[in-house]
């Protein structure tokens, strides 16, 4: 890394050698956006030999609204990389504004003194945790390759295996993974193979047509969002260094919610969300649908606004809301793999948020494994028992996230909502609470207690 140059996080990332064709690793990490720098990072922590593949090159940006939740908080200091990514700009936030579609709104905020998250830009975060995985990985005898493209998994037959409840592919195990670096066709091995390859992740993809029998293109009317994002300078009314993010709920373009989110220095990442079923229905694009809301309710605070070119991208979100399977969410194991992120479907469905999950789920994974038990490959009933423990770490917050997807759908609800909580402070701290506390979550979409906070 250039000493001098302030901007380091623009600088490519050295992740040397490329290791021989079928070499053999503990574990294989496909992907390296933040569920793979963190997957990988913690197995070079428990002194795991690691293989980290990257399709692109560093520096790369992800489209999203970089807003990073106090979820995270933790895992950045865990990996110590807490201090470096303070040292890029940012912008910290101790508060959420909600506005209703009739224009009310309420700001949601934190006690004083408590930050409730921070906007990075996700080439500075991505840049950061990919940085830190290459130090750990290399340091434990394990290697990193990036513009490396995983095609397909290396799969071995198996005899039986307790199938816990699902129904193909677990008489093969896999065993490693098959791709292309540059012209050269590359294999390599391992018992594990964590699939963090984010919305089109080739071992999510692997694994969704063995047990549901449908491609990852099939299953995603139902539990996908997707969302617009774009960089502003010059909005008028946004805080600079610290304040609120900004949720707005907009009539015309329900049930989406248009978000602005300051990252310092007069600019902002403004974007539009929406679940892909609803998206088929309207007449408009996502980017039209921005438009819209830009040019229509929020035209003052755009007026002197400058849109930064190149900017302008949309992306999907796989989310977590509950499937009707015994484990719940999306299956996230097979015979020698694990899920991770938005490999693993876990985006909140309500605010859209999924590095807190993606850094959660990298984490618990990689506690189940282990690698002189597992040198065989991981079982089927140790990744049961990852997503059964997945689910009872997320399942309650995900599925209040569904609930509260749901209620924006109805105009009424949300304009009545914001309209009380405008004026309720009894609601206004629930909703704080809610922010940080789980327990919190449950009660707000309990049906009692909304109705006795909406009603008296
Ligand atoms: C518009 C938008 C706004 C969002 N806003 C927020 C927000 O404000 N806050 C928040 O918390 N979340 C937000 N999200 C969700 C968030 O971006 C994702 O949940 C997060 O990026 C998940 O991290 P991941 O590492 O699982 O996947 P990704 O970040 O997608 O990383 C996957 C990595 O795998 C690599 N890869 C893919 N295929 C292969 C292959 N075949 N071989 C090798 N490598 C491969 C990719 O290049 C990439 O680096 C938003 C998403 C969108 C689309």
């Amino acid at each position: 890394m250039d000493a001098k140059n302030q901007n380091f996080w623009e600088e490519k990332i050295e992740s040397g050698p490329v290791p021989e064709n079928d070499a053999a690793f503990d574990i294989i990490v496909v992907g390296g956006g933040p569920a793979g720098s963190a997957a990988a990072s913690y197995a070079a922590l428990d002194g795991n030999k690691v293989l980290l593949l990257e399709k692109s090159n560093y520096p790369k940006d992800k489209t999203c609204g970089d807003a990073v939740g106090g979820k995270s908080l933790s895992h950045v200091e865990e990996l110590g990389v807490s201090k470096m990514l303070k040292s890029t700009p940012h912008f910290e936030f101790d508060s959420v504004l909600f506005s209703s579609p009739s224009g009310d709104e309420f700001r949601v905020e934190l006690p004083h003194g408590k930050l409730a998250g921070y906007v990075f830009p996700r080439i500075q975060f991505d840049w950061v945790l990919f940085h830190r995985a290459v130090e750990l990985i290399r340091k434990n005898g394990g290697s990193v390759i990036q513009d490396f493209t995983v095609k397909e998994l290396v799969y071995e037959n198996v005899d039986g295996g307790g199938d816990p409840g699902i129904k193909s592919g677990d008489k093969r195990k896999i065993i490693g993974v098959r791709g292309k670096h540059g012209d050269k066709k590359l294999e390599f091995h391992a018992p594990l193979t964590i699939g963090a390859g984010g919305v089109y992740c080739p071992v999510a993809d692997s694994l969704v047509r063995e047990t549901y029998d449908l491609d990852l293109v099939d299953t995603k009317k139902k539990h996908y969002s997707a969302a617009f994002r774009q960089y502003w300078k010059g909005i008028s009314g946004v805080d600079d260094k610290l304040g609120a993010i900004e949720f707005h709920y907009v009539e015309g373009v329900l049930p989406g919610y248009f978000w602005i989110f300051p990252i310092g220095n007069g600019i902002s990442n403004v974007g539009f969300g929406m679940a892909l079923a609803d998206i088929y229905k309207q007449d408009k694009k996502l980017r039209g649908l921005q438009e819209f809301v830009i040019n229509g309710r929020f035209a003052d605070r755009f007026r002197n606004a400058e849109l930064i070119d190149g900017s302008s991208k949309g992306w999907q979100l796989p989310l977590g809301s509950p499937r009707r399977t015994p484990t719940k969410p999306r299956r996230a194991f097979g015979n020698g793999c694990m899920l991770i992120g938005d490999s693993a479907s876990l985006v909140d469905p309500f605010t859209g948020e999924g590095i807190g999950n993606a850094l959660l789920s990298a984490k618990l994974a990689i506690s189940f494994f282990d690698k002189i038990v597992d040198r065989n490959g991981l079982p089927l009933e140790k990744g049961l028992k990852y997503q059964r423990k997945l689910w009872d770490t997320l399942g309650k917050e995900l599925t209040n996230s569904f609930k509260l997807q749901n209620y924006t759908r109805r105009k009424w609800l949300v304009n009545w909502f914001v309209k009380k909580a405008k004026k309720k402070q009894e609601l206004r701290r629930l909703l704080t609470e809610s922010l940080t506390s789980r327990e919190a979550q449950v009660k707000l979409t309990s049906p009692w207690i909304l109705f006795r906070h909406l009603v008296f």
